[in-house]
């Protein structure tokens, strides 16, 4: 099944609706959620530390090609070495009865297939971002876990952060007034030797990786999907790191509404990730908007200046992501960032490539 632009505003709408009410806060449970970790990579080693925080999680099976590494942080987690397993025998996890969900933190290109193999195994799947590297996976994903009658959960942790939350609802308010313009940006420098330059791995530069934040951004702030997309990308740097995947990408999109959003990722420039929201009342900017810790808000709207640094540590960022899941599964209810809104960032990202005339 291919999905129309107008499949992904009607999923758009539906996904908005449920994706900033309220959150839950998640109540002491009887049994924790019990994870198995996918990928004992960088970002696992922030997740498990905010999944231990919680009072409805926890982590109980490992999933690694180095046998090593497992070991130890095994010893760490108090997981039984029957808990550890490879790639090759992630199936048998279907056995487990310590695990109720998995956490997919591998690379880009992986995703669809540990989501599918987890489903058929009867676990619940949160997933990292981006969810795939194409629409059909993402679909395929989304349709393995509705057969299995598993939940799906993509791991956008914006969603649960408090300053970006608050941004949220300062503009549902109406503080602003009627939005206009967003900017937003987020890149790196990327190092030597990373998969994130290898196209089948990674499926594409740095809007997969990083500039998926800012575009997800712009739809959970204007809470609109875009109509229209128009894309530049380019590789500056022939120095070797960029002989599969773009170095930037720079995009502009125009909403129902007639608000546009002008947004620029890269590989190639420390690019702080952040947002500012242009709107009649006034403006509203977040700094550090898409990074674990140091976000600060700042607004100057009718009158009304406001400056408010996010206190908050790692891995609460990570915390509130599992607690928010681990709720989800107890409770029988939808994430508030589903396999739908991973969907449609893919469709998105689709359209900007496109645009941009890279074939992915
Ligand atoms: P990483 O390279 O640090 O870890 C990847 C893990 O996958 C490693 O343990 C590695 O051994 C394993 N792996 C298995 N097969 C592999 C293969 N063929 N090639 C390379 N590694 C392989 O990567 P990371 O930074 O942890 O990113 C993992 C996923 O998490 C990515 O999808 C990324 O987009 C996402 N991520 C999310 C956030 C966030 O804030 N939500 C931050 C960073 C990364």
């Amino acid at each position: 099944m291919t999905l129309t632009r107008r499949d992904f505003a009607k999923l758009g709408t539906l996904t908005l609706a449920a994706g900033f009410a309220p959150l839950l806060h998640a109540q002491p449970s009887a049994k924790k959620t019990g994870y198995a970790v996918i990928g004992l990579g960088r970002i696992a080693g922030h997740f498990m530390p905010g999944a231990r925080n919680t009072t409805n999680s926890q982590i109980t099976a490992l999933v690694s090609g180095h046998r090593d590494k497992a070991d130890r942080i095994a010893a760490e987690y108090g997981i039984p070495s029957s808990s550890i397993y490879n790639y090759e025998n992630f199936d048998e996890i279907a056995h487990n009865p310590a695990v109720d969900a998995v956490y997919v933190a591998l690379p880009n290109s992986m995703h669809a297939e540990y989501t599918i193999r987890a489903a058929k195994a009867g676990k619940h799947v949160l997933c990292e971002k981006p969810m795939s590297t194409n629409v059909a996976d993402a679909e395929a994903m989304i349709a393995a876990c509705k057969a299995a009658n598993v939940k799906l959960m993509i791991a956008y942790r914006c969603h649960y952060e408090p300053t970006n939350l608050r941004a949220v609802k300062l503009i549902r308010d109406g503080a602003l007034g009627q939005v206009q313009a967003i900017e937003s940006s987020f890149g790196f420098n990327m190092g030597p030797n990373e998969w994130r330059t290898n196209k089948k791995l990674a499926g594409g530069g740095p809007l997969f990786d990083v500039g998926i934040y800012c575009l997800n951004a712009c739809r959970y702030l204007t809470g609109e999907e875009p109509e229209h997309i128009a894309a530049f990308a380019s590789t500056i740097d022939h120095d070797g790191r960029f002989s599969e995947v773009e170095e930037n990408v720079s995009w502009t999109m125009k909403f129902p509404s007639g608000i546009v959003a002008s947004c620029n990722t890269t590989y190639g420039a420390p690019m702080e990730g952040y947002y500012r929201v242009h709107g009649a009342k006034g403006w509203l900017e977040v700094d550090q908007a898409f990074v674990y810790e140091g976000l600060r808000l700042r607004a100057d709207f009718s009158g009304t200046q406001l400056d408010e640094p996010n206190p908050a540590r790692d891995p609460s960022q990570f915390q509130a992501e599992a607690e928010h899941f681990s709720h989800c599964v107890q409770n029988n209810l939808e994430p508030q960032s589903p396999g739908e809104e991973g969907l449609r960032d893919m469709g998105y990202i689709t359209q900007i490539y496109r645009s941009a005339g890279i074939a992915i």
